[in-house]
C-alpha cells in the first residue's frame, strides 16, 4: 500500500481491470486524504478456479492477461501521481477471485461501504454484490460515465421498437451528438450511410501503401517486463503466446495510437473495412478497441479526432462515417443490448446447436487456409478484425453448428479487447444468432465464395472455394449448404435468405445426398482432431 493506513478507511473504492478511466465517476466525492482505492490481479479472471465447490471466472490469454494486468499497474502509478492512497494486490499473492481478495482488505480495514462504478461483465458484478451482502457492506455501483449513452437511454429508445435496428440508433446520437451534421442539422455529404461505398475488396493487387504499424517500446517497460515474469510464474500455461505483443498499456500509449491512426490508416478504413490479405493482420483498421475497453480513451475524443480529420481534408467522407458508426453506433448499440438482456445471453441457442468447439481455435492449426490465418492471428496478438470474427472465424462455428457457449468461451479469452458487454452480444447474437434475430436481421451465414471474394485466402489453399463435396471441397461451402437445408424452415420466411434455401431445393437429390454425407464425415473427421 502507498501512503495511509486503511484503519480510518469506511469507503472502498474498487477499480476493476478495464476501468482505467480518469474520468471515472470514482473519483468524485472522495477526499484524497482519506479516500482508499483498491485494485486486485486475481487468478480466476485468467484461468476458473474451484471455489468452494464452484468454478468461477473465466479464460483469458497470454496476450489478454498481459495487457490488462500491464495497464493496471499502470494506472495504479497514475493514481499513485495523483496523490491517491492504493491498496494493490499482484498476481503473485494468488488470490483466486474478487471475493477472497476482498476478504483480507475486510481484515486491514473494517470498511463499511465498497464502491465501484458497474462491472462491464454481469458475472463480476454478482460476485461483488453476493460478497457485500454476505459481509454486510453496502455496495454502492456508479454509472459508467466512459460511454456516450447514459443510463436508461437504450432502454428507453428500444421500449417501442419491434424490430429495432442499430442504424436508427446511430442516427438519433448522431444528431444528440452534432457529429457530421451541416448546419442544418442534417448528414453532412446528404446520407446518413455510406456502406455503400465500403465494402471493397484488394482485387488481385492487394493492398497498395500498407502503413507500418507503431512499435511501443514494451521491452524498456520495467512494469511491462515484471508482469511477463509473474504470470510466466503464476499463470504459466494460458493459451496464445506472447512473441508480438504491442498493445497500449497506458493513456499516453493509446494517444499515440489514435494518432498514427488518424493519420495513416483512417484514410482507407472506410474502403477496406471488410477486406482480409494473407499474412496481413492489420490493414487499414485502428487497433484502438482493447485501449477503448480499458478505458485509457474516451470514444468521444475518438470520434471527434476522426470527425476533425475530415474536416480539415485530410480523410474522404466514406471513411470517417463508417469508422465514426462503429463506434457511436455499434459500440453503443451493443452495449445496450447487452444491459437490456444480461440475464438471458448464456441461455440463448435460438439454433439448437450442440457441437464442441473445434481445438484448432485454440492453436490455429488447420488446413482450411483462412481459418489457419484468422487464428494464428489471435494466437499471435489477441486481434482479428471484424470481418475475420464475423465472417471467418464466427461463420465456421455457424455453420458447422459449434453451441454458442463454446465459441463464446473463445471470443471472451483469446482477444485483447473482450469484455462480456461488447463480446456477448457480438458472439450470442451478431455472430451466432443465437438470439433468433433480435440484433442481426438475419443469419450471417455465406459459402467460400464470400472469403475468395474478400481475401486471397483462398489462393493459398489446398481446397477450392466453389466445390461443396468431394475431396477438395471447401468445408466453408459443405456446411454452408448443409446448414440451409437443416434450417430451411426458418430461413425460408426471411426475404433475404428464401432464396438461398430454393437454390438448395433445386439442387438434385444426389447433389444434396453428397454434399450432407460429406458434412457429416466432415463434422466426424474435424470433431477427432487434436
Ligand atoms: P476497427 O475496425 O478499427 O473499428 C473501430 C472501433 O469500432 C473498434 O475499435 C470498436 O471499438 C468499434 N467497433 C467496431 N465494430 C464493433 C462492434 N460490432 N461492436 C462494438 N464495437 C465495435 N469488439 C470488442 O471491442 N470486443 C470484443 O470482445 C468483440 N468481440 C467480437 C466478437 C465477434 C464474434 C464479432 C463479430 C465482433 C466482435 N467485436 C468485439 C467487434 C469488432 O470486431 C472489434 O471491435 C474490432 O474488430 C476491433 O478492432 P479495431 O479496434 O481495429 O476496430
Ligand atoms: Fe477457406 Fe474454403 Fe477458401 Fe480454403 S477454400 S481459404 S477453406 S474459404
Amino acid at each position: 500500500m502507498a501512503k495511509n493506513t486503511t484503519n480510518n478507511i469506511t469507503t472502498v473504492n474498487m477499480i476493476l481491470g478495464d476501468q482505467l478511466d480518469q474520468d471515472s465517476l470514482i473519483f468524485n466525492d472522495v477526499e484524497k486524504s482519506n479516500a482508499l482505492f483498491f485494485m486486485a490481479e486475481v487468478l480466476a479472471e485468467s484461468k476458473p478456479q474451484e471455489i468452494n465447490q464452484k468454478t468461477l471466472g473465466a479464460h483469458s490469454s497470454k496476450q489478454r492477461t498481459v495487457l490488462f494486468l500491464s495497464a493496471m499497474r499502470h494506472f495504479k502509478l497514475y493514481l499513485l501521481s495523483q496523490d491517491y492512497t492504493v491498496e494493490y494486490f499482484d498476481i503473485s499473492q494468488k488470490y483466486p477471485s474478487f471475493s477472497k481478495s476482498l476478504d483480507t482488505l475486510l481484515e486491514q480495514s473494517k470498511f463499511k461501504t465498497l464502491r465501484c462504478v458497474l462491472p462491464g461483465d454481469e458475472r463480476v458484478r454478482l460476485e461483488l454484490k453476493a460478497w457485500c451482502k454476505s459481509n454486510n457492506i453496502e455496495f454502492e455501483v456508479l454509472a459508467d460515465q466512459h460511454f456516450i449513452t447514459q443510463k436508461g437511454a437504450f432502454k428507453k429508445w428500444i421500449k417501442d421498437k419491434k424490430q429495432p435496428r442499430m442504424e436508427y440508433w446511430y442516427r438519433q446520437l448522431r444528431k444528440e451528438c452534432q457529429i457530421l451534421l451541416d448546419d442544418k442539422g442534417k448528414p453532412v455529404g446528404g446520407k446518413w450511410n455510406y456502406d455503400g461505398d465500403n465494402r471493397q475488396s484488394f482485387g488481385k493487387e492487394g493492398p497498395k501503401d500498407l502503413p507500418e504499424n507503431i512499435k511501443f517500446e514494451h521491452h524498456k517497460d520495467d512494469i511491462y517486463t515484471q508482469v511477463i515474469k509473474d504470470v510466466e510464474e503464476h499463470l504459466p500455461d494460458l493459451y496464445g503466446n506472447l512473441k508480438e505483443f504491442n498493445w497500449p498499456l497506458n493513456r499516453q500509449q493509446a494517444l499515440t495510437q489514435l494518432d498514427d491512426f488518424i493519420k495513416n490508416r483512417l484514410q482507407c478504413f472506410g474502403d477496406y473495412q471488410d477486406a482480409m490479405w494473407q499474412d496481413q493482420a492489420f490493414l487499414f483498421h485502428s487497433l484502438l478497441s482493447s485501449s477503448l475497453n480499458l478505458k485509457l480513451l474516451n470514444p468521444i475524443e475518438v470520434i471527434q479526432a476522426a470527425e476533425k480529420a475530415y474536416k480539415d481534408n485530410k480523410v474522404p467522407l466514406n471513411a470517417v462515417e463508417g469508422f465514426i458508426r462503429q463506434i457511436l453506433g455499434w459500440r453503443e448499440y451493443v452495449r445496450g443490448l447487452y444491459w437490456l438482456q444480461k440475464d438471458d445471453w448464456l441461455d440463448m441457442n435460438f439454433l439448437q446447436a450442440q457441437n464442441k468447439l473445434p481445438n484448432f481455435y485454440w492453436h490455429a492449426k488447420t488446413d482450411m487456409n483462412c481459418m489457419a490465418q484468422s487464428l494464428s492471428q489471435v494466437v499471435d496478438y489477441g486481434y482479428g478484425h471484424h470481418i475475420q470474427r464475423l465472417m471467418v472465424t464466427g461463420l465456421f462455428s455457424l455453420i458447422y453448428g459449434v453451441k454458442p457457449q463454446e465459441i463464446e468461451q473463445w471470443y471472451l479469452a483469446m482477444y485483447v479487447d473482450a469484455i462480456a458487454w461488447v463480446e456477448q452480444p457480438n458472439t450470442f447474437a451478431m455472430s451466432q444468432y443465437a438470439d433468433g434475430g433480435f440484433l442481426a436481421s438475419k443469419p450471417y451465414i455465406a459459402s467460400g465464395n464470400y472469403i475468395n471474394r474478400m481475401s486471397n485466402y483462398c489462393k493459398h489453399c489446398k481446397y477450392k472455394y466453389n466445390q461443396a463435396s468431394g475431396e477438395k471441397a471447401c468445408p466453408f461451402t459443405t456446411f454452408y449448404w448443409d446448414f440451409v437445408n437443416q434450417h430451411q424452415d426458418h430461413l425460408s420466411q426471411n426475404p433475404r435468405l428464401g432464396m438461398q434455401v430454393k437454390n438448395w431445393l433445386n439442387k438434385s437429390t444426389e447433389e444434396q445426398k453428397q454434399i450432407s454425407e460429406h458434412a457429416t464425415y466432415l463434422r466426424r473427421k474435424i470433431s477427432h482432431q487434436d
